[in-house]
């Protein structure tokens, strides 16, 4: 049973008679709708003053729809059941629109992106998260140009088809695939990289596509796959980490599967106490996956010594994922999987262009 989150009715702009798209934008909140309030701090506000202060995204000759949480948020208060309710208002209006819209705050945007990639089994349509670094009301704000150019591309076709059809990330003149995605500044403008992945399109005086790079059209239907399994852990190597802490997370009985940020290519101390503990976690059917600390490369295990005994273990590699990707993934097939050899499959092969 999903605990949908409350979202206040559908807001139809039908501005053209013949558009060339219809997009629904969903609104979840964030940096870019927000405004100060009399202390000074910024707070959540209503889509109506984002659409005031970005008059251009009513002349793209688009109908643009929305759906906003009851209560915008602060996407630091981001949980499953706002993926949850993310999916199924998708796939509740998937026929009606050509293509959808997520804003949405930039700190967990990359998790959420991820997650639903992984919840929109078939999608061929395109599905864009944006957000801004400075709120709509301020003069400076990169908001209104992260909006239009997102709608712009939503609305895009090719033969008659759309261009893209996978959930993405519009930020700073960059289409990134959403799963391969990390924010990695707080300040700049320029708050998203994906070091392993070429962006999909950079926004120019025109739009230029990276044909190559796009998930190619197909004829899929849209399923939503939502149940996530929260029951996951990361946990983070750093030289000192005490053995009572790692043992504490992979013994917790609730816990069925954790990432482990390693070292470089997939490097972990390569200490008895430390692989006995990997080994028994494994024994008792968690999912034990490594990923690299590092933002750009991947795991390679066995390329040092200090990796090689993992695979023995039954450590999964990661390869070149995500941290942002990889807990998502991993609450996704322990959701989906009930076995656990196929949620294990599952997170060692790419489903989504997740990973190489
Ligand atoms: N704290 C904000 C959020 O993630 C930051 C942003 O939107 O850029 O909602």
């Amino acid at each position: 049973m999903i605990d949908m989150i409350d979202l206040k009715p559908i807001v139809h702009f039908d501005l053209f008679e013949d558009p060339k798209a219809r997009i629904l934008i969903i609104y979840t909140g964030g940096t870019l709708g927000m405004d100060y309030n009399e202390r000074g701090e910024l707070v959540p506000c209503g889509f109506d003053s984002v659409l005031r202060r970005a008059p251009a995204a009513k002349e793209l000759h688009i109908n643009l729809s929305v759906i906003a949480f009851s209560q915008p948020i602060d996407s630091a208060k981001i949980e499953i059941r706002h993926w949850q309710s993310i999916a199924h208002t998708i796939g509740d209006h998937y026929d009606d629109f050509d293509g959808f819209l997520i804003l949405h705050g930039t700190d967990t945007m990359a998790y959420s992106a991820s997650a639903l990639s992984f919840m929109l089994q078939g999608l061929n349509k395109p599905v864009i998260f944006t957000g801004a670094q400075l709120p709509i009301a301020s003069p400076r704000s990169d908001a209104s140009e992260n909006l239009v150019t997102s709608l712009e591309i939503a609305s895009e076709k090719k033969d008659g088809k759309p261009i893209i059809t996978e959930v993405c990330l519009f930020f700073n003149n960059e289409l990134l695939r959403g799963n391969r995605s990390k924010k990695v500044e707080s300040q700049s403008f320029d708050a998203f990289e994906s070091e392993n992945y070429p962006p999909l399109a950079k926004a120019g005086i025109t739009i230029n596509y990276n044909w190559p790079a796009l998930k190619p059209f197909a004829k899929d239907i849209l399923e939503i796959q939502d149940e996530l399994n929260a029951h996951v852990a990361i946990i983070k190597l750093f030289p000192g980490l005490l053995p009572d802490t790692i043992e504490l997370i992979l013994k917790a009985p609730h816990i069925k599967g954790v990432v482990i940020e390693t070292y470089g290519s997939g490097n972990v101390p390569h200490e008895p106490w430390f692989l006995e503990l990997l080994d028994k976690a494994v024994q008792d059917n968690k999912l034990l996956l490594n990923v690299s600390q590092c933002n750009g490369g991947n795991v390679m295990h066995g390329k040092y010594e200090a990796s090689s005994s993992l695979e023995k273990i039954g450590v999964l590699s990661g390869g070149d994922i995500t941290s942002e990707a990889a807990i998502t993934k991993m609450m996704y097939a322990l959701g989906r999987f009930k076995k656990i050899s196929t949620a294990k499959k599952c997170l060692i092969t790419p489903i989504r262009g997740e990973m190489n």
